[in-house]
């Protein structure tokens, strides 16, 4: 009986699967491919289909297999997968249909009017949508429960593990060492010139040396595609179908180039999941942290190095209009790591990038505890851009208006971001323990730095919690010293 009923869980899972895998390449298409006249049959099609796997996530049937295999099992990914279950049949469970219903209609209506919002630069239109999307949130923390903090059952959607105390101790030092950091470069005489990479680049040729790039590093296109949107993204059908896309700016190829690099890291990941977890809920990235310290290692660890330069800064001559011939490598490597104060996140450098995150999270933390109302939001985040990175915000659309997430009802997600930071620099630091990663980029060869995140980090899919990743793979736990010895020991030597 006991084989007979793992047997029918792994069926349905597979089934759940294949929803979930119909469904994202659904999205895949909204996002590259589809004709306008399309788009609104195919809407419903997608809803019909999540409709299905939400039905199935919840339903008594995976109740029953719940009930039937926790704490009976001993196969480990049988394991896994139900306390998977279990967890999205929780959350779901927990909050009252109509509730959540209200809650999917608000989401789509906020987004467009934030939208509108923004392009008028009027907080104010925003700001009734925005109070109750805070309403619902503090209402589903409460449901799903929490120990400490109300703001720790929303964190635990995107990184489970991580409390709002951790994340206090760990931005207080980190905004101690960068506020340092941060100065030293602003006072520093020695500043790269950024304007020797702003040149006309055609699209096609910006194209074909990323393409080059990602087949150097070892991002499989027998497994994958890449393809262009406006903004860029990696989707996951199944680990032999791992899609990225990315933009071009012509005035500007870093956009492509470092944006590029970023999703395949997300993709390397999905790609590297062991094959045994395929058809569970099991076959994907652990968390958004861990996600974001893939995408991040590759863009600034690897992708911004001297040494990857080194090997293919003569490739990229080939491809680059004719003026990069006179643009010495040493000049170009710093111009291409330029840090400056600026007000919108996603331009942001890694030296500046922590504070915008910590302004999210104090704004995010001090919302869902009820410390601060929505109506003072846009002169908070001022106040504190002004404090953490010393510039005035002269609109709203620059300020408190710039991200979608909160529009889209998305609470406890920023943090995720600057975790990928910092958790990317304690595995860079132990990769250099085991591989020789400046003699490995020079050579071309990434197979070992591969490899090792394929051992340490990409098979496990999400058999392993974040933070047990980070301390199977560090022997500690969260640790900010290391991303800011890397700020410290590159950022020395360019400013
Ligand atoms: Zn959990
Ligand atoms: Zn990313």
């Amino acid at each position: 009986m006991g084989e007979h009923i793992e047997q029918q869980f792994r069926e349905y899972l597979q089934e759940m699967d294949s929803y979930r895998e119909a469904i994202s390449l659904i999205h895949w298409d909204l996002r590259t491919k589809i004709p306008k006249k399309g788009v609104e049959q195919r809407s419903k099609v997608v809803g019909l289909f999540a409709q299905k796997l939400h039905d199935m996530q919840t339903s008594d049937v995976m109740k029953h297999f719940i009930d039937s295999l926790k704490d009976k099992n001993t196969d480990p990914i049988i394991k896994k997968a139900v306390a998977e279950c279990e967890e999205i049949y929780l959350r779901n469970k927990k909050i009252p249909k109509d509730e959540y219903k209200e809650f999917v209609t608000l989401q789509s209506k906020s987004e467009a009017i934030w939208q509108e919002a923004r392009e008028k630069d009027d907080f104010s239109l925003f700001q009734p949508y925005l109070e109750k999307i805070v309403q619902f949130n503090q209402k589903f923390a409460s449901y799903w429960g929490y120990e400490d903090h109300i703001y720790d059952a929303l964190l635990h959607n995107y990184e489970p593990g991580v409390t709002t105390r951790l994340l206090d101790e760990v931005f207080s030092s980190l905004r101690q060492s960068l506020s340092e950091i941060l100065k030293k470069i602003n006072e520093s005489k020695n500043k790269p010139d950024t304007s020797i990479v702003k040149s006309h680049f055609p699209k096609e040729s910006q194209k074909a040396f990323t393409v080059d790039i990602l087949k150097e590093i070892g991002y499989d296109f027998e497994a994958g595609r890449l393809d262009e949107t406006i903004h860029p993204f990696e989707i996951t059908l199944n680990r032999n179908d791992v899609r990225i896309t990315t933009r071009y700016d012509e005035n500007d190829f870093q956009m492509a180039v470092f944006g590029t690099i970023h999703e395949m890291g997300h993709a390397l990941y999905e790609q590297h999941i062991d094959a045994t977890l395929a058809g569970t809920p099991l076959a994907t990235g652990t968390s958004m942290g861990i996600h974001e310290s893939q995408s991040l290692f590759w863009e600034n660890y690897i992708g911004r190095s001297l040494s990857f330069w080194k090997k293919y800064y003569p490739l990229f001559q080939s491809y680059a209009p004719k003026h990069f011939q006179s643009v010495p490598l040493e000049d170009f490597y710093r111009a291409i790591n330029k840090v400056t104060p600026s007000l919108i996140r996603i331009e942001a450098d890694e030296v500046t990038y922590p504070f915008h995150i910590m302004v999210r999270f104090e704004l995010e933390k001090g919302l869902i505890n009820g410390d601060i109302a929505v109506k003072d939001l846009p002169g908070l985040w001022n106040e504190k851009m002004e404090e953490y990175l010393g510039i005035p915000v002269p609109t709203d659309r620059e300020g408190v208006l710039q991200d979608i997430h909160w529009a889209g009802g998305d609470f406890g997600y920023f943090p995720s971001y600057a975790l990928g930071l910092l958790y990317g620099a304690q595995f860079y630091h132990h990769l250099g323990e085991e591989v020789n990663i400046n003699n490995a980029i020079e050579e071309g060869n990434f197979q070992p730095i591969i490899q090792w995140l394929e051992r340490h980090i990409y098979r496990y899919g999400k058999m392993k919690k974040p933070l047990e990743i980070l301390q199977d793979v560090t022997k500690e736990g969260l640790n900010p010293d290391y991303f800011i010895a890397y700020l410290r020991e590159k950022y020395s030597k360019i400013y």
